[in-house]
Order: structure tokens, then C-alpha cells, then sequence
């Protein structure tokens, strides 16, 4: 005889932000919805036609820049999505992460349009990663043509030699002596970076550099798993000179440097073998959980965005990959590289009139202009939204079960 079935225990709760430093430790899964559902709505506003990409791996699929390729890729082109994410379920006491509701959210309104969207939450760095993945391709998918590695990671275990390689956000060569603010209070001070040694040079490459992004294109073409015409792409920031001594000539440079390396070695197979390509896409300074983590990028990017914004020109993630996969990788003539073979979306970060106009406020500020000379009140906002909080048309004085 069938036993009842027990009513799963609801333990609803309200869900505030929690923020610890440069992490909120909560996250809201309506609120989450609704900004999932927002770039949903802007990609659906947009009228895509043409052909795009019909079977897509979204390699860090659940925030930033690998969840908009995700949206674009479903609700953009109507492709089957698979996503690859290291993010935290809900448990009775604790919210889950907002990678994990953004993803709960993209699967339910991508199965209603009748789209395959499946996330596997694993290591993207392990080779069991590698081996469920083909897994699922071979069942559900086929082939995939188009490969988005999106991955931002303190620290990766090399498959092969078991160590843990932990990056490092240091200058090379030369102490660097920067401005920098403190998100929580709103202080700007200046914080003085020590460079890293080679051993930390090597081991942010390890984690941030192409490595992994070949080793998964090699084990998808050993499974037989690339369509012809297969693209991939990985992201990158090159900045300009007041983000250079930190990011771009730094050690996070460093190991991007070696996306381009991989980027040519790969380029080389997938257009010998499939007619497909490999390019590293330049992608502009956003409000993520990745970048609130690097020193000097919050006050860079609250001085920018406050440029961008009175020039008109201030794009956040989805319009970034709708640019970089509707106007470049998927228009009707081939994407504009630079010297370097890079796809760029990241020109109008790096216009003159825009870098000299931020370098100028770069001098001025202090804690006590911060809001007045900078967007800093618009920087929070966006911080709190990746997390789900701020969003319009939530109740967020409401019990929710956090247990999507
Ligand atoms: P993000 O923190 O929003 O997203 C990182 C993604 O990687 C998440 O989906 C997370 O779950 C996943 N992830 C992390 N570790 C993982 C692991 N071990 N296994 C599986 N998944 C894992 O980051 P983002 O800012 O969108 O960055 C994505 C890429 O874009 C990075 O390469 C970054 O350098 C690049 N980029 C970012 C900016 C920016 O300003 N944020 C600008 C240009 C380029």
C-alpha cells in the first residue's frame, strides 16, 4: 500500500542583505527573479533576427557576464542552454546564493518557453566536471556550438597534479599606492599593494589564465561533441591607465595574457577541424560579485559609471553580450578584432573624452564628495541587485521560502 505523501515543511522567511565586506551573504529569490526576468525583457525587446547559436555551454552561467550569455543565447536565439556554476542551495536557516536563484529562475521561464536548460553545480575545473557534462550533451543536446567560459574563481585544483592554486590580486613589479573605498562606509583612502612574487604570478595564471578553457575544448572535441562552425569565447578586461597598475599589467593580467595564448592555440584547432573560432571578447568594468572583490575597481567604476551614464553610454551585462554575440559573433559579417585577434564591446569605457573625464573626478575625490562627484549611490544600488535586493515590485518586507 502507498504510503501518504508528507507535505514538504515550508520554513518561509524575510530575507534582508547581510553584507560583509565586499559579499552579501544573502540573497533574495524574487528579487533575483525579477532581475533575471529584466534582462529577459531587454533581450525580447530587442527583435534579433538572423542565425544565431543553437546549442550553447555556459561555462559560469549563474551571475555577471555568463548569465547574460545565457539569456541572450535562450531568450535571444531560442538555443538549448547548459550551464556549469559553483553556487549554493538554500537550506532551512541559510538563503541559498544568488547564482543559485538566478539560475532556478532562468530554468523555470526557459522550460516554459519550451527551451532544455539544465545547470550542473559542480567544479568547472575538475575532470568530473568535464565527464557530466558530455554526458549531458550526448543526451539532451547532440553537439553544442557555442562554448561561453565565464568563470571568475579565487582558486582552482589542477585536475591533473591534485595541488590548489590560489590567485592573487597584486601589482607586479613595483609597490603600487592607489585610491580606494570601502563599499560599506564610503570611506576613500589609499591602500598600498605589495607586488607579487613569480610563485603568486604563476599560480593567478593557474587559476584566471586559459588552461582550463583549453583542457574543456580538448575533452568536448575528444568526446565528439563540437558542431561544425563551433565558436567559443572567453572573457576578458583590459582597462586603461588608472586600473593598469591593478588589473591590467597586474597579476589579473597576467593571467589574461594567457587567455590570449590559449585563445590562438584553440582558434587553431577549431578552424582546422570544424571552420569554427576562438576569441577572447573585452568586455567593460560592471558591478559583479567578481569585480566588487579587486581593490581601486569600486571607485573606478562609481567614477565611471557617473561618466557613462551623463554621455549616455553606460551598458550593464546584457547589454554588453547582446552587443558582443548579436552585432559581432552573429551578424552578417565577421566580428572586428583587434590587433591582438580580441573581439572588443569594451570601446566606449575606453573613449578618451570618457577615461580623461574620469581621471579628472580619479584626483578630486574624497569620502566627503563621493556622492556628489561620483555614481557611488548607483554603484550600491547595482551591488545589492546582483544579490536580489533593490528591485522594483518586490515586497521585501514579505515571508518567502527560500527553498526555491
Ligand atoms: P561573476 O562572479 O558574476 O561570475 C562568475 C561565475 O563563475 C558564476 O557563475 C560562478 O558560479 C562561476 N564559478 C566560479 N567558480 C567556479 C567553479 N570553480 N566551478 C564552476 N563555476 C564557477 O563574474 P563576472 O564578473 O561575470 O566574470 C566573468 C568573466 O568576465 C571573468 O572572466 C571576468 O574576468 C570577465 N570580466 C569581468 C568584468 C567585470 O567588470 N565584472 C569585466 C570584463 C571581463
Amino acid at each position: 500500500m502507498a504510503l501518504p505523501l508528507q507535505p514538504m515543511e515550508v520554513i518561509n522567511m524575510i530575507i534582508k542583505p547581510k553584507v560583509r565586506g565586499f559579499i552579501c551573504t544573502t540573497a533574495h529569490p524574487t528579487g533575483c527573479d525579477v532581475s533575471v526576468q529584466e534582462q529577459i525583457d531587454y533581450v525580447a525587446n530587442q527583435n534579433i533576427s538572423g542565425d544565431g547559436p543553437k546549442k550553447v555551454l555556459v561555462l559560469g552561467c549563474s551571475t555577471g557576464y555568463g548569465l547574460a550569455s545565457r539569456i541572450v543565447s535562450a531568450f535571444g536565439y531560442g538555443a538549448d542552454t547548459l550551464g556549469v556554476m559553483f553556487e549554493k542551495p538554500a537550506t532551512e536557516k541559510k538563503t541559498g546564493s544568488a547564482g543559485w536563484y538566478n539560475t532556478r529562475a532562468f530554468e523555470k521561464k526557459a522550460e516554459a518557453k519550451g527551451l532544455f536548460a539544465k545547470t550542473i553545480n559542480t567544479d568547472a575545473f575538475s575532470d568530473e566536471a568535464k565527464t557530466a557534462v558530455i554526458d549531458q550533451i550526448k543526451a539532451h543536446m547532440g553537439k553544442v556550438d557555442l562554448v561561453v567560459y565565464s568563470l571568475a574563481a579565487p582558486r582552482r585544483k589542477d585536475p591533473k597534479t591534485g595541488e590548489v592554486h590560489s590567485s592573487v590580486l597584486k601589482p607586479i613589479g613595483e609597490p603600487v599606492t592607489r585610491k580606494t573605498l570601502n563599499t560599506d562606509t564610503g570611506v576613500v583612502s589609499e591602500v598600498t599593494l605589495e607586488p607579487a612574487n613569480q610563485d603568486e604570478i604563476d599560480n593567478t595564471i593557474k587559476v584566471m589564465g586559459g588552461e582550463d578553457w583549453e583542457l574543456w575544448i580538448e575533452a568536448l572535441d575528444e568526446a565528439g561533441v563540437l558542431a561544425d562552425n563551433v565558436k567559443t569565447t572567453a572573457y576578458t578586461y583590459i582597462g586603461k591607465e588608472l586600473t593598469w597598475p591593478i588589473y591590467g599589467h597586474a597579476t589579473i593580467g597576467k593571467a589574461k595574457e594567457d587567455l590570449d595564448r590559449a585563445a590562438s592555440a584553440i582558434n587553431h584547432k577549431l578552424s582546422e577541424q570544424y571552420g569554427g573560432e576562438a576569441r577572447v571578447s573585452v568586455l567593460k568594468a560592471l558591478v559583479t560579485q567578481a569585480s566588487s572583490a579587486i581593490p581601486v575597481m569600486p571607485l573606478y567604476i562609481s567614477l565611471l559609471y557617473r561618466v557613462m551614464k551623463e554621455h549616455g553610454t553606460h551598458e550593464g551585462a546584457i547589454e554588453q553580450i547582446y552587443r558582443l554575440l548579436v552585432e559581432e559573433f552573429y551578424a552578417d559579417r565577421d566580428p572586428i578584432l583587434d590587433e591582438n585577434g580580441r573581439v572588443r564591446v569594451d570601446l566606449k569605457e575606453l573613449d578618451e573624452q570618457v577615461q580623461s573625464e574620469v581621471e579628472a573626478l580619479w584626483h578630486k575625490v574624497t569620502s566627503e564628495n563621493l556622492n556628489e562627484i561620483s555614481d557611488f549611490k548607483g554603484y550600491q544600488s547595482e551591488f545589492f541587485r546582483l544579490f536580489g535586493f533593490e528591485l522594483p515590485g518586490v515586497d521585501y518586507d514579505a515571508d518567502v521560502d527560500p527553498q526555491v
